[in-house]
């Protein structure tokens, strides 16, 4: 469910420093550093890579997604279920142990879907996507839902309706200062700005009865370009679907949070998941939604909310008024997950994943078979490798989730069902969703930054000529990144918005997400417009960056699996880890200075003064005195990390590696890949238990964004003081504790 704008926003960086560490009269250069030292033979590696390499082939990419996204393949459908076998069979014909593992997760489809405008005149609302010419897909209806946001309530509610921008936090703000209620309204938000989730659960926190979603088209319509079928861009018609499940609380089946929904657990009944939206929400189209705004007077919104249709906007409350009518048929299904493996000959029990989700909302091209054909050529490429009699060191697995896109329930039922084994033996879990073309975004531990940059920087952008690496930079330099000369490209902090969120979030994994983007552009985001005609005509139609994205990941893996000692490079890992303490020490100097800044106003009266008599504009709230924190643990126990990590450096450099025991290396590698279990805490995030890892999370109230140091960072934005001084203290021992790990490792080469 990952959306396109996001992946371009992936390569904005944040600055910072401490690129070497000098310990007594030794300076280590941090671009000396390679994941090659004496723990991988290159001229073997490279043989395996280039073997790959060779055998992948563009023409797979195009007749899978032909085939796989011929019809609606949302999960639970009949599609999606052929899907899933279609690669479980392709999986064992490649070589791989393969087989389908099913859950049984709630998963409503709609029933009912009817939107009306009852005053000031009335209109019944047509819902659906009409076909467009030359696209035959668009007009199958057969096993194609309505389009809905999976996880609304039930409800039969008319009210008036007020305009609420994004419907974000802030944007309630504005409206308590132009002195409106949504108390007992319907309120209508654009798409953009959070993941949609937030909006209906922002809604219901102030109090609204309803929520209507739609796509302005100044965010993917005609604004941006010319829309399907002459261009990419989102047509008047286009309806983003999604879910809008409270993913930021915990992912995956609302019944069973925390557990696999195998057989007949026990199961919440539906009124007590917390995770399910407790107002009806619905998703519709710019055409229809440029009667509703039409019809709203009241204040004309600010200019930073207007979008592109040809009107006003007001926002209300009314006189527009509104009748929603939506009725789900709250049903268990089936997830099918297909799973390839090919079991390790020296360290089966050290194992590296692959993923990415095969189920869509109708034919789905981009989101996801795009990623999906690029896993499962990737996985015929290493099918290649076993003909030759070579063999994995590591177990590999290769999985196709199902269910994704109504809130992560298949890979999140899988992690939660296997999560002994997981924290016991997996390595790293690599992700991957649409792709298209452009750059290529990556995002996960910083531990593994190193290791993606020694494969950005072979392998080669499939246009320019140049690597993929290089390219990257040239984009940096461009926008005069303060980066851009930093030797490892930064990769960015993840938050949420695909299946690696279990896996890192929860269980504590080191993860990594790709994908390429920025130039694919378009507005055909989970509507039936996301189609086998719309991708090969205005994204990688000749698929040749699904291509080189099955290069990057089958040279991730095959480092991964064939590194005597685990390709994990710590420098990296602290250094981010230093400007994700600096930008929240930073956050709280300018919360202060806002704080000050807004009393002293309200102190010198200017808020009234300044105001326009003939503008209802109330003044802000006054805000409590920001107390002073102490970093200075938090600061300890980064340096301690530092030079843990460069200890790690010094001593993986060394000749002793090569006379390490098949022993030492297996007690030394669990300590590697422990090292980000470490930095995970039992209680988890405050209000939300099962996101466990201290240093990134998805934010509470933006969804798929980021949020680095979470339980500081969002103790300061909400200005929970106690809890920012709690959590300074549990990021400073979940530091020491990752310490403690790389030290132990250090100690073993070094005894
Ligand atoms: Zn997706």
């Amino acid at each position: 469910m990952i959306n396109k704008s996001l992946i371009a926003l992936s390569l904005i960086v944040i600055s910072g420093c401490g690129q070497n560490f000098s310990e007594g009269s030794q300076a280590y250069d941090f671009d000396q550093i390679s994941t090659f030292d004496y723990t991988l033979d290159k001229s073997i590696q490279d043989k395996l890579e280039s073997k790959v390499d060779s055998v992948l082939n563009p023409a797979n990419l195009d007749k899978w997604m032909k085939h796989m996204s011929s019809k609606p393949h949302h999960g639970g459908s009949p599609w999606s279920k052929q899907n899933a076998e279609y690669a479980a069979n392709l999986f064992k014909e490649w070589g791989y142990e393969s087989s389908i593992e099913t859950f049984e997760v709630m998963l409503p489809y709609p029933k009912i879907m009817k939107l009306s405008l009852v005053s000031p005149s009335k209109i019944s609302f047509k819902l659906d996507e009409p076909p467009v010419k030359g696209d035959k897909t668009t007009a199958i209806t057969k096993d194609l839902l309505m389009p809905y946001n999976a996880f609304s309530a039930d409800g039969n509610i008319t009210a008036e309706l007020v305009f609420v921008n994004y419907g974000i936090p802030a944007d309630y703000i504005e409206l308590k200062r132009m002195g409106i209620d949504v108390k007992g309204k319907i309120v209508i938000a654009k798409y953009g700005g959070s993941w949609r989730g937030i909006k209906p659960k922002v809604a219901y926190e102030n109090g609204a009865i309803g929520c209507i979603m739609y796509s302005d088209p100044k965010d993917d319509g005609y604004f941006q370009g010319d829309v399907y079928p002459k261009g990419a861009y989102r047509n008047e018609n286009g309806v983003q679907r999604g879910s809008v499940l409270d993913m930021p609380l915990y992912p995956g089946d609302p019944l069973t949070p925390g557990y696999g929904a195998k057989g007949d657990v026990e199961r919440l009944s539906i009124e007590e998941a917390p995770t399910i939206m407790k107002i009806p929400v619905m998703p519709i189209s710019y055409a229809n939604a440029l009667p509703i705004l039409k019809a709203l007077s009241g204040p004309v919104a600010p200019a930073s909310w207007r979008g592109g249709l040809p009107i006003t906007y007001h926002i209300g409350p009314g006189p527009a008024k509104v009748n929603m009518h939506l009725e789900f048929d709250w049903q268990l299904r089936t997830v099918h997950n297909p799973v390839g493996k090919i079991v390790g000959t020296k360290y089966p029990d050290e194992w590296i994943m692959r993923g990415n989700h095969h189920d869509g909302w109708a034919a789905s091209a981009a989101d996801p078979i795009s990623g999906m054909v690029s896993l499962m050529e990737e996985a015929r490429g290493i099918g290649e490798l076993l003909k030759t009699g070579w063999r994995p060191k590591r177990t590999l697995i290769y999985a196709g989730w199902d269910i994704e896109e109504p809130g992560l329930l298949g890979s999140t039922e899988w992690v939660e069902y296997h999560l002994k084994d997981i924290k016991d033996k997996m390595v790293a879990y690599i992700n991957t969703d649409g792709t298209g073309v452009g750059f290529l975004g990556v995002g996960g531990s910083h531990s593994l930054e190193k290791l993606v940059n020694e494969v950005t920087s072979v392998v080669m952008d499939p246009v320019h000529k140049v690597t993929l690496q290089e390219r990257n930079r040239a984009r940096l330099r461009i926008s005069n990144n303060a980066d851009s000369e930093r030797k490892d490209l930064r990769i960015y902090p993840l938050g949420a918005g695909s299946d690696y969120t279990a896996f890192i979030h929860h269980a504590g994994i080191s993860s990594l997400n790709l994908g390429f983007g920025g130039e694919s552009g378009g507005g055909s985001y989970h509507s039936i417009y996301d189609s086998y005609e719309h991708y090969t005509r205005f994204s990688d139609g000749d698929f040749i960056y699904g291509v080189t994205l099955a290069k990057v990941n089958s040279r991730l893996v095959l480092r991964l699996s064939e590194s005597e000692i685990l390709p994990f490079r710590f420098t990296n890992m602290s250094d981010n880890i230093q400007t994700f303490i600096e930008s929240n020490k930073k956050l709280v100097k300018q919360i202060k200075d806002d704080t000050e800044t807004r009393n002293r106003l309200l102190d010198q009266n200017s808020y009234t003064i300044a105001s326009n008599p003939k503008i209802a504009y109330d003044a802000p709230e006054r805000l409590s005195t920001v107390p002073d924190f102490n970093f200075s643990d938090l600061e300890s126990a980064y340096k301690q990390l530092l030079s843990s990590a460069w200890k790690y450096e010094k001593s993986i450099k060394s000749n002793r590696v090569g006379n390490l025991s098949q022993k030492d290396k297996v007690l030394i590698n669990k300590l590697l890949r422990d090292v980000e279990k470490s930095m995970t805490l039992d209680k988890g995030l405050p209000r939300r238990p099962w996101f466990k890892n201290m240093i990134y999370a998805p934010g509470f109230y933006t969804g798929y964004g980021v949020k680095t140091l979470p339980g500081i960072r969002e103790g300061l934005e909400q200005r929970n003081w106690d809890e920012v001084s709690d959590y300074i203290t549990e990021v400073s021992n979940a530091l020491t504790r990752a310490s403690m790990k790389i030290e132990k490792a250090t100690d073993i080469i070094n005894k």
